[in-house]
Formats: structure tokens, C-alpha cells, sequence
């Protein structure tokens, strides 16, 4: 089976081809990424109307790329797949509505792809993984921890109470007047700083609930950084490692936990046991050395697939489209509308801040 896949939820256009082979495993044939990174950097953040924009004008061009690339023509594909949520609404508009057209011209089944399945599921066409697993998410608009049971079979066991992890990064990194993305350039200024000259909070360590607080850390960096205003370059070292280091000691705590749970609930089974991430995020080396550390000392196996496809694009959302596929399950009607909140497990309207 050989699907095309769309996505467009937020800053990045991505158009990508990839193929399941007989035996179950996916090889991934084209994937190219547009960021529009350039475009929102002046502004500080994602402008939706923006982005909505540059989709539409990038898309058309991504795609034919991609399947050039692919060296596949529309008739030898399987089907398209789309996000179609969680996201800006605009740019979930101009993907589903362009995989429709697709669909409907060359006569192939539309696949919806919530776009968290898309990151659920990568580790599985990059490693080969097996389920169950633990997933951990934090990107710009999302921090979860999720356990994956199966394709379509998600129980988020814990999200973010109020700012996502990135979102933390890129709000610390502008009120210290660091560029915008903030997450390298905190972590590139952390690098000469001394971690423990402000000892910052670490929300909701030691709570038996799995979820994540991010604004408070940001408020006494505010605070910190205006005591000690007009800030040198040593300071905003010295501030960046000493978040980077309330952030890991959080992830230590929250995720830790989450670990344990899933010893608990599958100690009755033979299970590998795995903790994958993604999301922007993933790409800080110190989170990435807490979270393998702490896998070691858990029995997990650690696996943060390559950056390119930790942060959005498309081969992720063609791989969830066929593990559906392959799982039979049904594929969506031209009436399919795209939705800016779309949590991944079906109960979790009661639940707080999914992020987008
Ligand atoms: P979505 O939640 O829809 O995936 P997004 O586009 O914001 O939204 P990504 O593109 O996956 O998410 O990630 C971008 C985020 O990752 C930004 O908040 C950025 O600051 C953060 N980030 C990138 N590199 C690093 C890093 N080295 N350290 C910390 N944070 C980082
Ligand atoms: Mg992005
Ligand atoms: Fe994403």
C-alpha cells in the first residue's frame, strides 16, 4: 500500500509519499517540508492568517514534489491522507480541502489524520516498534504523555494544565530578548550558564497525577530576570540553564511516574517496555539525556526517532493513514470537516488544556 499524506496543521507545509511492505514494514519514499519559519519570525510566534496563507501557496508545489520525488503518479497510490485536526482551522482548511480534490479526481479513499495519531505512531515506522508504549509529546502546542495501545487506541494519562513545554521555551526565550524559535537559542545561551543560580519552580513535583504546569516556571523568570535587570549576557546564561533545569527535573518527576504506571498496568505481561518522544522539543539535548537516563534506570528503551521527524510533516501522517488502512479501519466521506480541537482518546472532553 502506497498512501500520499498532507499536513498542514500550524507553521509547516508537508507533502509526503510512503509505502507498508507485505511484511508490515514502512519505508518512507518522499517527504518534503516547507517551514514557514521566516514568514511568523518577525511577529514572534504563528500567525494564523498568515500560515493559512502560505499553505495555499506552497501546497500545490509540495505535493507534486513529492510524488516527482516518489517517482509515483496519483494513479499508484492507495489513497490520501490529510490532518484535519488539531490545529489552526485555516491551514487544516486548505490541506483536507486539497486531499478531497485529490481523492475525488483520481477516484482513491480520503483518510482524516488526527494529527497527534501522526506523532503516536512514527516510532513504529521509524523502529519498528510494537505496542503498547508510552509516548511523550511536547512541542509547541502540546504536552502529553500518552499511553498507545494499539492504531486508533490512545489513553492520555497526562497533558499540560496551562502552557505547552515549547511554548515555555519560546516564552522565556523572548522576554530574555532571544530569537524566536526560542527552544535552541535557550538552549545554545544554557550551555555557558551556571544551572544553579536561580532556583526556579518545579510545578507540580511530587503530585501523583501525571499532568504538566508550565506558566508558573515562566512567571519567576520574568521575576528573575527583572530583579536582576539590565541583564548581561552571563545572566541570561545563567537564567536559560536554570530553567533548562527545572524543566528537566519536572519531566524527571512527571515522566518517572509515568513510567512506574506502566510497569503497574502491564506487570502481568511480557511487554517490551518503551518510552518514545516527539515534538519540537525532543530536539533539546538535556531532555533528551534526563529521559534516556531515566529510561535506563526504569528498564525502558528510549527512543526519540530523528529530529526532522520529531517536529510536523507529512510522512507521519501518511504512515497513520496506513496503519489504519491496514487495520481496516473506514475511511472518511467527502463531508469530513476539519477540527481545530481533536483530543486523541475519545473521553477526554473532561480533561484540561489538550493544547491546540
Ligand atoms: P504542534 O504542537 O502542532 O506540533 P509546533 O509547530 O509548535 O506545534 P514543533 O514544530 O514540533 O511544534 O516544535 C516547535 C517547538 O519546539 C517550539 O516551541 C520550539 O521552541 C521548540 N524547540 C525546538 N527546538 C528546541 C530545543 N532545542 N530545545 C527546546 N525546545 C525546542
Ligand atoms: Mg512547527
Ligand atoms: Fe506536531
Amino acid at each position: 500500500l502506497r498512501i500520499l499524506g498532507i499536513e498542514t496543521s500550524c507553521d509547516e507545509t508537508a507533502a509526503s509519499v510512503v509505502v507498508r511492505h507485505e511484511d508490515g514494514r514502512g519505508e518512507i519514499l518522499s517527504d518534503v517540508v516547507f517551514s514557514q519559519l521566516d514568514e511568523h519570525s518577525a511577529y514572534g510566534g504563528v500567525v494564523p492568517e498568515i500560515a493559512a496563507r502560505a499553505h495555499v501557496e506552497a501546497l500545490d508545489g509540495l505535493i507534486e514534489e513529492a510524488l516527482a520525488r516518489a517517482n509515483v503518479s496519483l494513479d499508484e497510490i492507495d489513497a490520501v491522507a490529510a490532518t484535519s485536526g488539531p490545529g489552526l482551522i485555516g491551514g487544516l482548511i486548505v490541506g483536507l480541502m486539497t486531499a478531497k480534490a485529490i481523492a475525488r479526481a483520481a477516484g482513491k479513499p480520503l483518510m482524516a489524520i488526527n494529527h497527534l495519531e501522526g506523532h503516536a505512531l512514527t516510532a513504529r515506522l521509524t523502529d519498528g516498534l510494537s505496542f503498547p508504549y508510552l509516548m511523550l509529546l511536547v512541542s509547541g502546542g502540546h504536552t502529553q504523555l500518552v499511553l498507545v495501545r494499539g492504531v486508533g487506541e490512545y489513553e492520555r494519562w497526562g497533558t499540560t494544565i496551562d502552557d505547552a513545554l515549547g511554548e515555555a521555551f519560546d516564552k522565556t526565550a523572548k522576554l530574555l530578548g532571544l530569537p524566536y524559535p526560542g527552544g535552541p537559542a535557550v538552549e545554545k545561551a544554557a550551555l555557558k550558564g551556571n544551572p544553579d543560580r536561580f532556583s526556579l519552580p518545579r510545578p507540580l513535583v511530587g503530585e501523583a497525577r501525571l499532568d504538566f504546569s508550565f506558566s508558573g516556571l515562566k512567571t519567576a523568570v520574568r521575576q528573575a530576570a527583572t530583579e536582576i535587570a539590565p541583564l548581561s549576557e552571563q545572566d541570561i546564561a545563567d537564567i536559560c540553564a536554570s530553567f533548562q533545569k527545572a524543566v528537566s527535573r519536572t519531566l524527571r518527576d512527571r515522566i518517572g511516574r509515568g513510567l512506574a504506571r506502566f510497569k503497574q498496568e502491564f506487570a502481568h505481561l511480557d511487554v517490551d517496555r518503551a518510552l518514545v518522544v516527539a515534538g519540537g522539543v525532543a530536539a533539546n539535548q538535556e531532555i533528551r539525556r534526563t529521559l534516556q537516563a531515566l529510561c535506563i534506570e526504569n528498564g525502558f528503551r528510549f527512543i526519540a526517532p530523528p529530529p526532522r521527524l520529531c517536529t510536523d510533516n507529512a510522512a507521519m501522517i501518511a504512515w497513520a493513514g496506513l496503519e489504519r488502512m491496514a487495520e481496516d479501519l473506514p475511511t472518511d466521506g467527502m463531508d469530513v470537516a476539519p477540527r481545530s480541537r481533536w483530543p486523541l482518546d475519545k473521553d477526554a472532553k473532561t480533561l484540561l488544556g489538550s493544547g491546540k
